[in-house]
């Protein structure tokens, strides 16, 4: 059915295309809608509703739609501008662990409200980076307005998506701050996972309706009962009103939404408060600037108007708003309750950051919303460009991701093995890995990266603390006074087959015992305290693969404290090697000492000369491996007569590979600078 639509801004008015064949189509009814409620916008604009939404009908879900719900429907996916009251918008999120189907159902909500139509329906429509498609997993948030018609009234429901790792926590918490509610997703087949425990204790914290949904009733190996009473057990919700669903077939989608309806309050009324609204995510558009995504918790806010991002204390004109449904769709103004986006030609993400309340410039809020919180690095490592050439283009691409990414911070650094480089902070190990892959694959760069370090707290002989995250910065032993490092709270959920292999995990890492308990007959939760710098490497690897990947794990930050902590430095050909350098713990400098000097041996070729490798703390050998020389065969010309010709021949050598071996350097390959992180698996 193609349909062409045109919109007059005042009064608005509606043509039907003569190829249309419907008498009674939607438009018919929304023409006949009260004018002073439909949102105006541009006729370009309204093309762009009219792509995502003309179309046939959602049919896979019909046979669980009634008749009536299944007409309202198409209806609702062109209807979802309509302005309702206040009390018929419902704001909610969905958390779930990895893979338990938050996307999947996100999906078919969208497709069932008609919002996005069939045939225009990648897969996972709220995952739309292409890094979060490949590895299924999301990373930055982003929300979709849809509308659903219960008991023949119009809502409007606003799903905001959240993160699903544990890097960005922090944005989980600001995008569930913007809602009344969410739907707890549990896989039928894994049970409650760390990650599902971590979100629903978020969502808890402020105050949110939780709706628990089992998911994936269609597998084989579903065990709704059972997950049901795990959820009531472990996280003492009330499952009698559960949902047992399949996103996948589209079986109990109709329920889920009429829950929604039904248990998730409506946002207060505050229309007439000076505006506030909460950042929830951002992103850097190279176009039209930040594009900023909130919630208007009072208020409301027009185009045009000036607004206040309160904790960076900059102000822009709202030169564009509109709401997210999923694309990005302009209106006039958005009230209380409402989710959508501004773009105000916002030059860095950093002025306007997830967390922070936007304000009327004119008309300022008095205080601004709780919970802002500035994202600090807990990750460092140093990257370098493999071709010296391309350190300018580096930092144009660190400066661009940064636009996009405000907790990304970086300085330059300079080493005598590496050149010139950046020393980088992360919020985690994933967010370390994205922005390595996307430095090397949106931006063409070859990068050497450096074993990553946590930050360190030094205390000085003559007062000062100063932070250090770089371990070749570290001040000698006869200038501190002491170390401290952070430690996180880790919490383990596994089969209880493969409690001892965990134990012995956490111990090896420095892990201090807190609890364990059984949160169903075979599944037991370990609590953990332990340094993160035992964590940054390959614990995460070593969890899954001592349980077959069973377990899960959730950690969070809880301080700094005390640790005998030393410098392991590297030297190699008697010259020391920044990069290789790092902190570790009194007990481990040998073991860690001597494995590191022989996976060097193995990693760096051998050279014309002989090649010590030493490792060392302050002046103190404490390991050491040679590499021996590539040497030529002088002897071969050399067929018969006096012993002391080839002795002459060999001395002759001998002097020759020592003059080498003082002018010479030694190339260190890019697998060297992550030994440190590899050779964990054999020695801790
Ligand atoms: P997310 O990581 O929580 O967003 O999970 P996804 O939505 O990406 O789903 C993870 C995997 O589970 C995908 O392969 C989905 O196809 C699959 N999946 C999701 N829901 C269902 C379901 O109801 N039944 C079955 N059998 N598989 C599902």
């Amino acid at each position: 059915m193609a349909m062409a639509y045109a919109m007059d801004l005042s009064p608005p008015t509606f043509f039907l295309s003569p190829t249309s064949s419907s008498s009674s189509s939607p438009l018919r009814r929304l023409s006949s809608l009260p004018i002073s409620t439909l949102h105006r916008h541009s006729n370009r604009k309204l093309q762009i509703l009219c792509q995502a939404t003309a179309g046939t009908q959602p049919q896979s879900q019909s046979s669980n739609l009634s008749d009536a719900n299944s007409k309202l429907s198409a209806r609702s996916g062109r209807d979802r501008l309509l302005k309702v009251p206040i009390s018929k918008v419902r704001n909610f999120s969905i958390i779930a662990h990895i893979d338990h189907g938050k996307s999947t159902l996100a999906d078919k909500l969208l497709q069932v409200t008609g919002t996005v139509q069939n045939r225009d329906m990648k897969e996972q429509f709220l995952d739309n980076m292409d890094l979060e498609r490949e590895r299924g997993i999301t990373i930055k948030l982003q929300a979709a307005r849809m509308r659903y018609v219960y008991e023949d009234t119009p809502y409007c429901l606003n799903l905001i998506d959240t993160p699903g790792h544990v890097d960005f926590s922090y944005e989980v918490s600001r995008s569930l701050a913007a809602c009344e509610g969410a739907l707890l997703v549990v896989d039928a087949s894994q049970g409650v996972e760390a990650q599902t425990l971590a979100n629903v204790y978020l969502a808890l914290e402020n105050n949110l309706e939780i709706i628990p949904v089992v998911n994936k009733i269609d597998l084989p190996g579903a065990e709704p009962e059972q997950v049901l009473r795990e959820i009531e057990e472990v996280i003492g919700l009330d499952c009698s009103k559960a949902i047992l669903c399949s996103a996948k077939e589209g079986i109990g989608i109709t329920e889920i939404l009429n829950a929604i309806v039904e248990r998730i309050p409506p946002p207060p009324e505050t229309a007439d408060k000076p505006f506030r609204a909460l950042i929830f995510d951002s992103y850097y558009d190279p176009y039209r600037g930040v594009i900023v995504y909130f919630r208007v918790i009072d208020g409301k806010v027009k185009k045009g108007d000036r607004i206040l991002f309160m904790a960076s204390g900059k102000d822009y004109f709202a030169d564009e708003i509109g709401v997210l449904s999923p694309n990005q769709i302009q209106v006039d103004e958005l009230y209380a309750g409402e989710v959508g986006y501004i773009s105000a030609s916002i030059r860095s993400v950093a002025d306007a950051r997830v967390g922070d309340t936007i304000t009327n410039f004119s008309r300022k809020a008095e205080s601004s919303l709780p919970g802002y919180e500035e994202a600090t690095p807990m990750v460092f490592c140093g990257l370098f460009p493999v071709d010296a050439d391309q350190f300018p283009d580096l930092r144009d691409a660190l400066e661009k991701l940064q636009l996009n990414d405000a907790a990304l911070k970086f300085e330059p650094e300079t080493s005598s093995a590496m050149g010139f480089g950046f020393r980088c902070g992360f919020l985690g190990l994933l967010h370390m890995e994205i922005v390595q892959e996307r430095l090397e694959r949106e931006y063409n760069l070859n990068l050497i990266t450096t074993a990553p370090s946590v930050v360190y707290k030094v205390h000085t002989v003559n007062g000062d603390t100063t932070m250090c995250s770089n371990p070749s910065l570290l001040p000698q032993p006869g200038l501190r006074k002491s170390v401290e490092e952070p430690y996180v709270k880790i919490e383990l959920l596994t089969p209880k087959d493969y409690i001892g292999a965990l134990m012995e995990l956490a111990q090896d890492r420095r892990g201090e015992f807190k609890e364990m308990k059984y949160i169903a007959e075979n599944r037991a939760s370990l609590l953990y305290e332990l340094p993160l710098a035992e964590m940054v490497g390959d614990f995460f690897d070593q969890l899954k693969s001592r349980t077959k990947g069973y377990a899960s794990m959730e950690y969070s930050v809880i301080g700094y404290r005390e640790s005998d902590l030393i410098k392991l430095d590297i030297l190699i050909n008697a010259e020391l090697v920044e990069p290789l350098s790092t902190i570790v713990h009194r007990d481990k400098a040998y073991s860690v000492g001597r494995a590191l000097t022989q996976k060097l041996k193995e990693l760096i070729p051998r050279q014309m000369f002989k090649v010590p490798i030493q490792a060392c703390i302050g002046s103190k050998v404490i390991a050491s491996e040679a590499l021996s020389a590539i040497r030529k065969d002088v002897l071969a010309k050399c067929y018969g007569g006096d012993i002391s010709r080839k002795k002459k021949l060999l001395k002759k050598q001998a002097a020759g590979k020592k003059r080498m071996k003082a002018i010479g350097r030694v190339d260190v390959p890019q697998e060297a600078f992550m030994a440190v992180l590899k050779l964990e698996k054999e020695v801790l």
